[in-house]
């Protein structure tokens, strides 16, 4: 682990304009002038039993957000067309469990058959997974399942508690064995060190499975969250992560997600030519405030990115 850390220490810290270029040339080899766009929608929010310290949803912290049941399958449905009609090709369902009961499960299996009679892609983010629930996540079409490890195994204690690092490398393992793509990653900005970021790294290349989709998050500091104060994000920083995991997972899609709505055009300008090329579309994740859709349009025109969805045929 110590020379693949070594290894990448000396990606990560070249000269960022020599690092871009060169996560801009095996971006380019790899993937068309296009942006994915997936749609989350939040399935239940609020009354989380994990103490994640970002989170506006644990119940261990006091803060502004609203508990919500499962929603009904009509106001999904009707969610899933406006995603489709916006230009969505994945949705992603997101809930706060530590893992999901047998009711959640069937329940979250009609969301998925909804979303695949529209024809576009399947992700959920329900929290642990057994294998026999990601078989049967399977069995009922979904494509991704998303579980991110967040931060690098050193700091990680210092922002989960309830969870274990390991803990998540068995959902990630179960998840790959029911044959479902692994959809992983973490945020930045929380405190942590660069060696962090780089042992984050090394930890997506070495885990059980490696990821077909990598979503950056930069901390959205919310209020009543033990980690609102540490939000120290240097945007510099932020591309070469995502030029670092552009040239180790030269396939992958990397999602720039939550907090993009704190970054002007030019920074996601330069995110997306230091190989990301997905984002989250509407106007808000599971709680946290995201880009309007006329906005993205007119960041798309103006760079002259294309929809993947639309770019591909
Ligand atoms: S990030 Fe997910 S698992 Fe952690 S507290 Fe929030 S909803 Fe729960």
């Amino acid at each position: 682990m110590k020379k693949l850390k070594d290894e990448i220490t000396l990606v990560y810290t070249k000269p960022l304009l020599e690092l871009v270029a060169t996560a801009y040339k095996i971006h380019s080899e790899n993937f068309a002038a296009d942006i994915e766009m997936c749609k989350l929608i939040s399935v239940k929010t609020g009354g989380c039993p994990e103490d994640c310290g970002y989170c506006a949803q644990s119940i261990k912290y006091s803060t502004a957000v609203e508990n919500n049941p499962l929603l009904p399958l009509e106001i999904v449905r009707s969610k899933i067309e406006e995603a489709k009609a916006n230009g969505a090709s994945r949705v992603c369902l997101g809930a706060g469990y530590r893992s999901p009961n047998q009711r959640v499960l069937d329940t979250v299996i009609e969301y998925v058959k909804l979303i695949k009679e529209s024809g576009l892609e399947a992700c959920a983010t329900l929290g642990g997974l057994s294998e026999i629930q990601a078989q049967e996540l399977k069995q009922a079409g979904l494509d991704y399942y998303n579980h991110n490890i967040d931060t690098s195994p050193e700091y990680y204690s210092e922002v989960i508690t309830t969870r274990s690092f390991n803990d998540r490398l068995a959902t990630i393992e179960n998840v790959a064995k029911a044959g479902l793509k692994v959809c992983c990653g973490g945020i930045i900005g929380m405190g942590e060190s660069r060696a962090d970021r780089i042992s984050f790294i090394a930890a997506l290349l070495n885990m059980p499975a490696l990821p077909d989709s990598i979503p950056v998050n930069c901390l959205v500091p919310v209020d009543g969250t033990p980690l609102a104060s540490k939000a120290n994000l240097d945007k510099i920083e932020l591309i070469r992560l995502i030029a670092t995991l552009r040239i180790y997972f030269p396939l992958t899609r990397i999602r720039l997600s939550a907090g993009r709505n704190k970054l002007s055009d030019a920074e996601q300008a330069f995110c997306f030519m230091a190989g990301a090329n997905s984002i989250f579309c509407g106007e808000k994740l599971l709680t946290t405030p995201n880009i309007s859709q006329s906005k993205d349009q007119l960041l798309f025109a103006k760079l002259g990115l294309n929809n993947a969805s639309t770019s591909v045929e």
